[in-house]
């Protein structure tokens, strides 16, 4: 099915899963580029397994071994992605980093592009959408939710989409007193009650932050109005989305938390590959479903979302950076968690916004809103 596979982000939680799912299928001799950003143990370790992969460190700041041949910084990457043009890659690097590689993921792709990387449709979805267009290559999401969305509304009209309802975990704090929030630490924060994710993605659970961006990346892969798009608190994590549409009708889609399935979804769609018998649902599992609504004074990062949506596209890149500093301060024991709003909503606050017309732009942005976060945070110091 695929003759060059490119795993961009191959050292982290989705990198890993992927390989797995790619190892089950027998296709790990089509793996022909392995990126990771400064884990040169961990990726030669992978590439142990990948016979025939190229790799490429990004960290360009990093001292490179003797003798060791990789590419290295986003130059390289680009090169080599233009060299090898895969006919499919899958992108699952973390971060802001990922919106210009998966831009040249798109560019130097022939086929298929498999998406993790939400943070790339949350900063750039217009650039991302331009260039999908102009290369005339298919997207398909590895989010949960997304993949979900995806086979929910496969042969349905956009038009007749009233609602879309994301389902969230509602993180590690969810049932946290709130009193308390203030001295959480970064090790009760890190254990996820359903998945087990990198950890700036499980901080962004618990202030639901993750979920605001998976709006934003529902609006831009299936173009539907941030306003229709919801999302509940679903504590057995089993439902992974649900449409609702204009004649009453709800469609929801049901599957074992393991992200290997919406990954080897992505990879092998329209067909669908076996997995291990423990990754199906005892229908006694489906009993007893809860849905609650979010609430703000618990999540109050997450309804930021929809003032966002009035405002220019900034906005987005701002939130999505001012978060990243934010975590990071957090996972560092600088900042407390609910801090982690108030960095947000300040440097929003302070950031003169306006229609970003260049993927340049959109990169210029996101570093002058990370120095206005960090300048923020020294002044509470
Ligand atoms: P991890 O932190 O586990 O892994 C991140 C990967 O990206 C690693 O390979 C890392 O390399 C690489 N990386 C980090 N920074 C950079 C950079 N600046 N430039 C290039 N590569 C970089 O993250 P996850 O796997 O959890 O998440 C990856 C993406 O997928 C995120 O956007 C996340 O939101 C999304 N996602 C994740 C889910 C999950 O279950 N984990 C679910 C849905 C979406 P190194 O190891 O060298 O640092
Ligand atoms: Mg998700």
């Amino acid at each position: 099915m695929w003759n060059k596979i490119a795993l961009l982000g191959a050292t982290g939680s989705i990198g890993t899963q992927t390989l797995d799912v790619l190892k089950k299928n027998q296709m790990l001799d089509k793996v022909v580029l392995l990126s990771a950003y400064r884990n040169l143990d961990a990726l030669n370790r992978i590439s142990a397994i990948c016979p025939n992969a190229t790799l490429c460190l990004m960290d360009e700041h990093l001292p490179l071994k003797e003798n060791v041949e990789l590419y290295s910084g986003f130059e390289g990457l680009v090169e080599a992605l233009e060299k090898l043009k895969p006919d499919l890659t899958i992108v699952a690097v973390s971060g802001a980093a990922g919106f210009k590689i998966a831009l040249e993921s798109i560019k130097n792709t022939t086929r298929r592009v498999c998406l993790a990387t939400k943070e790339a449709l949350v900063i750039g979805g217009k650039f991302v959408k331009q260039e999908l267009k102009e290369r005339g290559i298919e997207l398909l999401p590895i989010d949960s939710e997304h993949s979900a969305l995806f086979q929910l509304l496969l042969n349905e009209n956009v038009g007749s989409v009233n609602k879309i309802i994301l389902t969230a975990s509602g993180g590690a704090l969810r049932d946290y007193p709130l009193e308390k929030f203030d001295s959480v630490s970064a090790k009760d924060v890190l254990k996820h009650p359903v998945w087990n994710m990198g950890r700036r993605i499980t901080v962004d659970s618990a202030t639901m932050v993750n979920k605001a961006f998976e709006v934003i990346e529902a609006h831009h892969l299936f173009d539907v109005e941030i306003d229709k798009i919801t999302a509940m608190i679903h504590r057995e994590g089993l439902i992974h989305s649900m449409v609702e549409f204009v004649d009453g009708s709800i469609k929801l889609h049901v599957g074992y938390p393991d992200m290997r399935i919406p990954i080897s979804y992505s990879i092998f769609f329209p067909n669908r590959m076996k997995f291990d018998a423990d990754l199906h649902i005892d229908f006694k599992l489906l009993e007893k479903l809860h849905l609650e609504e979010p609430s703000p004074e618990r999540y109050p990062a997450f309804f930021m979302v929809y003032d966002l949506f009035k405002m220019p596209s900034s906005g987005w890149i701002v939130y999505n950076a001012s978060d990243e500093v934010a975590v990071q301060k957090f996972l560092d024991g600088k900042i407390k968690f609910t801090d982690i709003f108030k960095l947000i909503s300040k440097t929003i606050e302070r950031f003169d916004h306006f229609e970003p017309e260049t993927p340049e732009e959109v990169v210029s942005i996101d570093l002058q809103a990370r120095k206005m976060a960090e300048e923020e945070v020294e002044k509470w110091a």
